[in-house]
Formats: C-alpha cells, sequence, structure tokens
C-alpha cells in the first residue's frame, strides 16, 4: 500500500512539477484579507508519511525574517488556518485570510500534501494565505507572457490562469519571471503559457524566493520600522530586523553596499578574456532547508567601460524549465531588483546563454546556485571589459 501511494505521489509530482494543484476552485472567490497585525495563526493537522513540519517552520521563518509577519501556533485563535498535512490532500490555499473584509475570521484549510518537497512551495502556498496572487494572474500580465486564451477555455483553467482584475496587489512592485508565485511554462500539458521575452522562459517558476516577492508583502501588511537606514543598492530597512536592510541579490552587509565573501569574491575584469570555475553544492545555512546555496561573485571593471560575459561549461546542471536544480543569474540588466534570466542550459533550449552577454551593470553581480539533493555542479565562465566608446566612437 504505501509503495503504491508513493509510486502515486512520484508520477503526481512529475505530472505537477511546480507541485501545486490546478483544480483549486476558490482563489478568485474573494477579495483578499489580511491578518490582523500581520499574525497568522496556525495549526497543523493529519499524519503524513513524511513528516513536512520542519520544512514548512523553516520557511515560516524565511518569511519571518524578512518581513513585519508573525506566524503563531494558535489553533484556538478567531482568525486561522489549519495546515493540512495528509497525504492525500491537495497543494492549495485560499487567497488572503480567513472570513472576508467586512467579517474577518474563522478558519481555512491550506492544503500541503501534495505540495512539492522544495523551498519555495510552502512560501507560495503561504504567500497565498498573507493575500497575493500568482504572478501570472496579475492584472498586467499580458505584457509579459504569451497565454492562449483559447486553451484557458477550452481546458477550463479560468479560475488558475485567468488575470485577478481584483489582484492590484500584485502591482506594488514590478512583475518578476522569477517570482516564487509564477508559474513554470510546464505546469500544464502541453503548454500553455511563455514569456514574451525569450530568454526569461525558463525564469518562470523557479523557487528560490525572490527580493520582490518579500517586498510585496512588506508593502501589502505596510510593514515599516521606527527608522529608515541608508540602504544602498535598492535595499530598504527590513521589516522583520530593523537593524539592517533587506538586499537584492549579490548585494551584502546592513546596508547592502557590501561585495560578497567580504570582498574575497570580486573578480577584476581585463581587456582579455579571463575563466572562472565555481563550484557549487548545497549547505543549510539557517533558513533554507530543502532549499538552495549560492556562490555570489561580482564581475569588476573600470569606470565607464562595459563588461562581457560568456558561459563556457555548465557541468552536472540539470537543464530544465525553472532551473529548479542548479542554475546561474548574471545581473547584466539595467534593474537588478528584479529576477534576470536564470540560465541552466547550455544548448539549443537557452539560445542567448550560448553568446556573449554584455552588462550594463558595473559591477555586475553573477550568481550560481545549486538546490538540496542535487549532485554538486560546477559553472566555468569568461569575462573582459570593452571600451564601447572606442567601438562606436
Ligand atoms: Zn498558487
Amino acid at each position: 500500500m504505501k509503495i503504491l501511494l508513493l509510486l502515486f505521489l512520484v508520477s503526481w509530482a512529475i505530472a505537477h512539477p511546480t507541485g501545486e494543484s490546478h483544480r483549486d476552485k476558490r482563489q478568485a472567490a474573494k477579495l483578499s484579507t489580511k491578518w490582523t497585525n500581520g499574525q497568522v495563526n496556525y495549526y497543523f493537522g493529519g499524519t503524513p508519511l513524511r513528516d513536512r513540519r520542519p520544512m514548512i517552520l523553516n520557511q515560516m521563518n524565511y518569511i519571518q525574517n524578512r518581513t513585519c509577519i508573525k506566524f503563531v501556533e494558535n489553533k484556538d485563535a478567531w482568525q486561522r488556518i489549519k495546515i493540512d498535512l495528509n497525504d492525500f490532500t491537495s497543494c492549495r490555499s485560499k487567497v488572503g485570510a480567513p472570513g472576508s473584509r467586512s467579517n474577518p475570521g474563522g478558519e481555512e484549510v491550506l492544503e500541503v500534501g501534495h505540495c512539492a518537497i522544495i523551498f519555495g512551495t510552502h512560501i507560495h502556498e503561504l504567500m497565498h494565505s498573507l493575500g497575493i496572487i500568482h504572478e501570472h494572474q496579475r492584472p498586467d500580465r499580458d505584457d509579459k507572457l504569451n497565454i492562449s486564451q483559447a486553451e484557458v477555455v477550452r481546458r477550463g483553467l479560468q479560475i488558475d490562469m485567468g488575470i485577478a482584475n481584483w489582484g492590484t496587489t500584485s502591482l506594488l512592485t514590478p512583475f518578476d519571471h522569477g517570482s516564487v508565485m509564477a508559474y513554470d511554462i510546464n505546469h500544464y500539458e502541453p503548454p500553455i503559457m511563455s514569456a514574451k521575452d525569450k530568454d526569461s522562459d525558463y525564469t518562470l517558476g523557479n523557487r528560490r524566493v525572490s527580493f520582490h516577492d518579500m517586498y510585496k508583502v512588506n508593502k501589502f501588511y505596510e510593514c515599516s520600522c521606527p527608522k529608515e537606514l541608508p540602504c544602498q543598492n535598492g535595499g530598504y530597512t527590513n521589516p522583520g530586523d530593523c537593524s539592517k536592510c533587506n538586499c537584492p541579490r549579490g548585494w551584502f552587509g546592513a546596508l547592502c553596499n557590501e561585495a560578497p565573501c567580504g570582498g574575497s569574491c570580486v573578480l577584476q575584469a581585463k581587456p582579455e578574456w579571463q575563466t572562472k570555475t565555481v563550484n557549487t553544492s548545497y549547505q543549510f545555512t539557517g533558513d533554507n532547508m530543502d532549499g538552495f546555496t549560492s556562490y555570489f561573485h561580482h564581475i569588476q571593471a573600470p569606470y565607464g567601460m562595459t563588461i562581457e560575459i560568456k558561459i563556457e561549461k555548465l557541468d552536472k546542471f540539470i537543464c530544465r524549465s525553472s532551473c529548479n536544480h542548479n542554475g546561474i543569474e548574471i545581473k547584466y540588466r539595467m534593474d537588478h531588483t528584479t529576477t534576470n534570466p536564470l540560465i541552466c542550459c547550455l544548448n539549443e533550449k537557452q539560445p542567448f546563454a550560448q553568446k556573449v552577454i554584455s552588462s550594463v551593470k558595473n559591477p555586475t553581480v553573477i550568481e550560481v546556485y545549486s538546490k538540496d539533493r542535487t549532485e554538486p555542479a560546477a559553472a566555468t565562465f569568461s569575462y573582459r571589459y570593452i571600451d564601447e566608446a572606442i567601438r562606436f566612437g
């Protein structure tokens, strides 16, 4: 029986790589409501084969460490969620706190039995519970995504794939292909969604949790600190710990003005190509259980020079949409606070990754990451700078 169940679960997970049910009929049922004072009361129910509680508690901590949201275990609270761990439950949540805006309170059930065992899937469901909709259902999503409306209607997916016009909460931050709230392009088979920016196709569905995911929660709940810090590089004072800033990926220190590894991971570009190999393997660092470990570098050039990067080799990388096993993010675009295109393939699936990537940023952040339970992997890239003034002068 257990083997049969496992086989069923494995086949289900393959069919639904992001882990979420597409049968949720309640998502757009009500305007999203907020938890009073940002306090989410919860309790666990059910007895699963695998105890997900440590993983879920870890992901709650991830949110708490970066926002003013607090998770409190209290099954008698007037406003609460039951986190149903049973294996035969789905993977879904109501959007917003229990009750309605005019009559908040009561109990909602957050089903996690079929959520994929990967960091970010429970954050996705918890964010629904906080009132956040899917990234691909934002009112502005048609600027960024191609979604076959005919297929949506034909397959009856209007609720999961339609625009949530009431979901203006999502507009508090820019559209982010790397949001934990976006589906993988292969969530449905055959696919019905792709990115208008082809280079971002494999970024959709990534589960690392983006900078803007937490920023959106902070804005929706109007989280703040008594004193604003002078955060740099797009960071903002962290309502989860007012003594430091929340930083975009690749920037460190209390004020987001420090390079990775205390400065020892800065690569000085020259006019000629140099090569660097970054080895990655998962390490538990506090709030990334079943999650990702990232290795950051800055590539730096003299003022006014343009940095170029070429991926030379991806060793043991798993080439799959959403780049959820290993990947590289190069912050080469103007907006480094949103997720730049993720790379996990060096073939025709990601043609842009085979070319020289020209960056508008100096320094340019380059991140190589690996997920728990993937083999150690390595990425090799080359970098240099060119003088655009000479080329175009
Ligand atoms: Zn969802």
